[in-house]
């Protein structure tokens, strides 16, 4: 007897003959003998929807307590909606919420990282012989608010069960059957993988490949708890995400696309000490995450600073610039949010020279520009128009696959 964490995303549960597909799914491996919890999403597109909601209440800024009071209702739906299902096929089930589940977070809204979870009525159900279904994507906070766990998160609440119950198995139900070289749906000629590492998930998941989230493989990693992604719809072995896999030939596992990117130009910058340091400085205390930075060689006694950070945080990030008006003098402030950052990951590259500038071939015969690269051991991004992203991501993984 073993005890199983399974994930279900939107898509895998967004009508009811889908529900009904997962609870049979649940249903044949508890009646295997094994004890099984099983973490859901929201219907389809009903976290999207809720955010259309609330934005035709306040398009610019609802509170963030109030976006958590909205889209912790998602789950709920789902969960309650999977358990009658389970119940209607004669199986023991109880559906329970982030916080009946032991979910406590820290405060920062909409974006709540798991503190901890106390697991003594998980597993009081357990004990009961009940399949237990929770709600994923959320918590609560110190003062009793519900909080959510940023996009995708649900992924991480069946990490964090998962490692907090020991559990034997993490398998992540969705709608392809594994985790690919591309995004399957977009890129032809994408390859299946059977094994990935965690270092190369998280690269994969942080730049885009949105199959996994990026925080549940950091705590996967962390809690050195293996994965399986699986497809809900097909009954095939999947990809596993762990520790060590089998060397491969290959030097790069994948590429990514993110166009959830706004590059910001501060132009005309004095070309002295310390105007870096002080700009990056009143970005940290603002909380943007910083990521690519390209500074332009001085010339006539100035400079340009251009950086990326997440679509989500380019206003902030201009009111962080735009406070320093006193500090420091500059030209232009430019946004630009019609860019996509176009990556690839693998351990391989570490040892093998040449592969930026494979990548950067690929780019050129297909005629595109890059605006600003980064690498690291592991990846090499680089940042382009949004409107030629596809396509670049096609052309970038041709060339390696
Ligand atoms: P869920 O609702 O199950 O959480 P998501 O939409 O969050 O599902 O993630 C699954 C989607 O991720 C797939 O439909 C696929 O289009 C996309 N995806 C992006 N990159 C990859 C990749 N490298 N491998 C597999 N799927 C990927
Ligand atoms: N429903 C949430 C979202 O759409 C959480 C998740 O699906 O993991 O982001
Ligand atoms: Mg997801």
């Amino acid at each position: 007897m073993s005890l199983i964490v399974k994930k279900f995303g939107g898509s895998s549960v967004a009508n009811a003959e889908r529900i009904f597909n997962v609870a049979k799914i649940i249903i044949d491996d508890y009646k295997k003998g094994n004890d099984v919890i099983t973490v859901v999403s929201a219907q389809g597109d009903t976290t999207d929807d809720l955010i259309a909601k609330a934005h035709e209440i306040n398009a610019e800024n609802p509170s963030k307590r109030e976006m958590d009071m909205l889209l912790t209702a998602g789950e709920q739906i789902s969960v309650a909606l999977l358990s009658m299902a389970i119940e209607k096929l004669g199986a023991p089930v109880v559906s329970l919420l982030g916080w009946q589940a032991g979910f406590e977070t820290d405060t920062n809204h909409t974006i709540a990282r798991i503190k901890k979870i106390n697991t003594e009525r998980l597993q009081n159900e357990i004990n009961k012989k009940k399949i237990v279904i929770v709600a994923g994507f959320q918590g609560i906070n110190k003062y009793d608010d519900l909080t959510t766990l940023g996009r995708g998160g649900s992924d991480t609440s069946a990490v964090a069960i998962a490692a907090s119950m020991k559990a034997d198995k993490c398998q992540i139900y969705t709608d392809v059957d594994g985790v690919y070289s591309a995004d399957p749906r977009k890129v032809t000629g994408a390859q299946k993988m059977k094994e990935i590492t965690y270092d190369e998930m998280l690269e994969l998941a942080a730049l885009g490949a949105q199959v996994l989230n990026n925080r549940s493989v950091e705590m996967a990693k962390k809690y050195n708890v293996e994965l399986e992604v699986l497809s809900s719809l097909e009954k095939k072995s999947g990809t596993i995400v762990k520790e060590k896999v089998k060397m491969e030939k290959t030097l790069i596992r994948g590429a990514a696309k993110d166009e959830n990117v706004a590059c910001i130009s501060v132009v005309g910058l004095k070309d002295s000490p310390g105007v870096a340091f002080k700009l990056f400085n009143k970005l940290a205390q603002h909380k943007v995450n910083v990521d690519m930075i390209l500074q332009s060689v001085g010339r006539d006694l100035t400079k340009d600073i251009s950086f990326t950070v997440p679509l989500d945080q380019a206003n902030e990030a201009l009111e962080a610039v735009k406070s320093l008006s006193d500090t420091f003098e500059y030209k232009d402030l430019i946004k630009n949010d019609s860019i996509a950052k176009v990556s690839i990951v693998g351990a391989g590259m570490e040892s093998h020279p040449g592969v930026a500038s494979k990548m950067f071939e690929a780019l050129y015969d297909a005629g595109i520009n890059i605006k600003m690269i980064s690498t690291s051991e592991i990846k090499i991004s680089v940042l382009i128009d949004q409107k030629e992203a596809d396509r670049a991501v096609q052309v970038v993984h041709d060339k390696f696959f």
